[in-house]
């Protein structure tokens, strides 16, 4: 049977809030805070970032985010679009030696048509994928366990972060750095 792939339907954060403007925007309130591992905030390149999901599709769900806030993928710079690619190749990269999976799933979701939960800060999911997963989420419901497995996915992403050519650490709680 073939299995349905859905992750644009996961939320990032449950929100109230209908219109979020940039004040109230986490993308754009999270890498501006000083903790980058409370945060989740795992790597960091001149015009994007990179955030694990809080509610992870599998282990290692990220989302490679780019800093300036914009929904428009048409209004990001040949400059910003660079910058954003080479920092998913990074991430495809640092999941595949920190997590050995299978593949990968990546996308953008354009548009609250699209599923999109935070639709005006474009971001786009990176999912490490297995051979027969199944969602982590029903499968480890406990929120203690995700909470836990969430800090030791960011320790091991986060090394394997540091261990590519070009990578600064300013130090373990600060996401590694590319210039
Ligand atoms: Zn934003």
């Amino acid at each position: 049977m073939e299995q349905v792939f859905a992750p644009w339907r996961i939320e990032w954060i449950k929100r109230d809030k209908e219109t979020p403007d940039v004040d109230d925007c986490v993308f754009c309130e999270f890498p501006e805070r000083d903790d980058d591992r409370e945060n989740r905030i795992v790597a960091r390149s001149e015009h994007a970032f990179v955030l694990l999901n809080n509610y992870p599709y599998n282990p290692g769900h990220v989302m490679v985010i780019p800093n300036r806030h914009t929904g428009d993928y048409a209004d990001l710079s040949d400059e910003e679009l660079l910058d954003h690619a080479r920092l998913k190749q990074r991430t495809f990269d640092a999941l595949e030696s920190a997590l050995q999976p299978d593949g990968f799933n990546a996308g953008l979701n354009l548009g609250e048509g699209a599923g999109g939960s935070i639709g005006d800060h474009l971001h786009t999911h990176v999912v490490p994928r297995w051979q027969g997963d199944t969602n982590f989420m029903p499968v480890i419901s406990d929120t203690t366990v995700i909470v836990e497995a969430l800090a030791e996915t960011y320790t091991h992403v986060h090394e394997a972060f540091a261990d590519q050519e070009g990578a600064t650490v300013p130090n373990s709680d600060r996401a590694v750095v590319f210039e």
